[in-house]
């Protein structure tokens, strides 16, 4: 049985995205980079991030490629839509709800991006503290 990379890359390859060759983060959806994939929709991807800031650090992305969350939202309101749901099925699944948890969607420079593929941070599993370090 083909594993979820060979999966993904094989519907990656039937899906008309746009997408970006040198983005980190289309190359996870297209399986040429790994992941460790904790939920998938026909739309959305969702995996551990690599470097968690938590206990439970989950990355949401949709898989067409769109910069930022203002970006998706303008462009696409049904997958940013999407992209929420699957980052509250995440949230649950992960045991978050009950405590509380925090979903980021850095932006630009100033808001911290470093991948300009739109995606949420889940973060939970400890107190997260102030909103914002200083
Ligand atoms: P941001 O700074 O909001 O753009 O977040 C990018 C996030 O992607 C960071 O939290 C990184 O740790 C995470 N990240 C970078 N490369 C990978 C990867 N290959 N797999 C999972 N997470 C990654």
């Amino acid at each position: 049985m083909a594993h979820g990379g060979q999966r993904r890359a094989a519907a990656y390859a039937r899906m008309a995205v746009v997408t970006s060759s040198d983005c980190l983060f289309c190359r996870i959806v297209a399986g040429e980079i790994p992941a460790d994939v904790v939920h998938e929709t026909d739309a959305t991807l969702a995996f551990r991030d690599i470097a968690p800031k938590a206990p439970v650090h989950v990355l949401i992305i949709p898989k067409a490629h769109h910069a930022d969350v203002g970006a998706l939202a303008l462009a696409d309101p049904k997958l940013a839509g999407d992209l929420l749901a699957a980052a509250a099925v995440v949230a649950k699944a992960e045991g978050l709800p009950e405590a509380g948890y925090r979903t980021i969607f850095n932006t630009g420079g100033y808001g911290g991006q470093d991948v300009f593929h739109v995606h949420a941070h889940v973060v939970g599993g400890r107190p997260l503290g102030p909103m914002l370090a200083g």
